[in-house]
């Protein structure tokens, strides 16, 4: 390799300025870590404001961004109540925030809104943007990262490397399972007004959300990807025409935003840390977004992460101790979260009678089981600090 013009020296180089990036670069500055902090992403500041996203998001997500100072308050939509049901078959309960004794059981926010609120918060010089790695060679005390950005190479020194950068591609450390089905999303407008209810209706073909944003509903619309292309080729009328008819008539949705789809797989990195590296966020988990854990199981990464790098007895950030009990700690979280969530894909998404029969019991179970409901409700209020 030619020699190269400029070295940045840092200490804990955070690869991937997302949500979960953002988030723990400010809970290290937030906590006085005495580590210098560089972000880094493949594509110019702000690109977050084209992702169409809405995200929910629990109400101990809300919690750790009040304490970061980047709660978008006007942005966020509370949810009241969820309504949850099963198509073609009997069973349905309904959690309401008076019975879960809590203000919201979460709130609805665009991905754009989250992220800019996190990204006002960021010191400007603290991500480098629009940064390709090029490769990354582990030395005796430190990491060296090499990049491209607008046509120069640089090199990073770095003593940790956090990858956050998303959904990774396939790769032997990675245990993948392909759900064959899309997320189409929306924003359409309900007849008569939604009074903050979400509701989760579940369908041979896949869940469909509907989660109240401002006067609209965010819809997330699983279907297999043979019917996302349908859906989005359809023109509005035809593809509000589709979503009632799987929604049925409680409702009636008026107009439509345009469309978005995103194919979802299960990718679960077997090991969160290595030599000088951990994952967080969907780096290290990515799930299937029905039971809307995604986000909300990153920021916790983010948060124990940072608390783990502050409280840590080595002055090294890469210190493999601090980065095993880092991994070791976050294990019940996300091998709980995931087998939840793709439980929940698994049992349904089919048409088989035996296990609609077994879905409506349970539905039915959940409606006369105040319990069974707070565990669920815990789920989505708290996350993990329920169980
Ligand atoms: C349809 C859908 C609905 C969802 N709904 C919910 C929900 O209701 N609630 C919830 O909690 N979660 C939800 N999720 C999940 C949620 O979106 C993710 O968990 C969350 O965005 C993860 O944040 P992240 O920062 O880890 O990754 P991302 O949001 O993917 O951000 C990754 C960042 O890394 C950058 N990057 C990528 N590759 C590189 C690279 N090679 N080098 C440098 N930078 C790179 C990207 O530009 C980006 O800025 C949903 C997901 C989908 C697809």
């Amino acid at each position: 390799m030619t020699e190269t013009a400029t070295v940045i020296e840092t200490d804990i180089l955070i690869i991937g300025a997302g949500p979960v990036g953002m988030t723990l670069a400010l809970a290290l500055m937030q906590g006085g870590s005495p580590q210098r902090i560089l972000l880094l992403d493949q594509n110019p500041r702000g690109s977050y404001t084209k992702d169409p996203r809405a995200l929910a998001l629990s109400h101990g997500t809300r919690q750790l961004l009040e304490t970061l100072d980047a709660w978008h308050m006007n942005a966020g939509t509370a949810i009241h109540d969820i309504h949850i049901s099963q198509a073609g078959g009997f069973g349905r309960t309904v959690i309401t925030r008076e019975e879960q004794c809590v203000e919201a059981l979460g709130y609805v926010m665009r991905y754009r809104d989250l992220a800019s609120a996190l990204d006002a918060r960021l010191n400007e010089n603290l991500i480098l943007d629009a940064s390709t790695v090029l490769a990354t060679r582990m030395e005796r005390n430190g990491a060296l990262v090499t990049l491209l950005r607008q046509g120069v190479e640089m090199q990073i020194r770095t003593q940790l490397i956090v990858h956050a950068e998303g959904a990774p591609t396939e790769s032997a450390d990675i245990r993948t399972f392909d759900y064959h089905q899309h997320a189409v999303l929306a924003e359409v407008r309900p007849q008569p007004a939604h009074q903050q209810r979400a509701w989760e209706r579940f369908t041979a073909d896949g869940p469909l959300a509907l989660l109240p944003l401002g006067a609209d509903y965010s819809v997330v619309f699983t279907v297999p990807p043979e019917k996302a292309d349908a859906l989005m080729a359809m023109d509005d009328r035809a593809f509000l025409g589709a979503l009632q008819q799987q929604f049925g008539s409680r409702l009636r949705f008026t107009h439509t935003s345009p469309r978005a789809h995103f194919p979802l797989k299960l990718r679960l990195r077997r090991e969160l840390c290595a030599e000088r590296e951990v994952w967080i966020g969907n780096a290290a988990q990515t799930l299937h977004p029905v039971s809307g854990q995604g986000f909300n199981l990153g920021i916790r990464d983010a948060w124990e992460l940072a608390n783990a790098l502050l409280s840590g007895d080595s002055a090294d950030p890469g210190d493999a101790h601090t980065l095993q009990a880092y991994a070791q700690h976050r294990r019940i979280d996300r091998t709980g979260s995931a087998a939840f969530t793709d439980g929940i894909v698994r049992v349904f998404s089919n048409d088989f009678t035996p296990l609609r029969i077994a879905r409506g019991l349970g539905l039915l179970a959940l409606d006369l089981c105040p319990p069974a409901r707070k565990f669920v409700a815990g789920r989505m209020i708290w996350g993990a600090r329920e169980i």
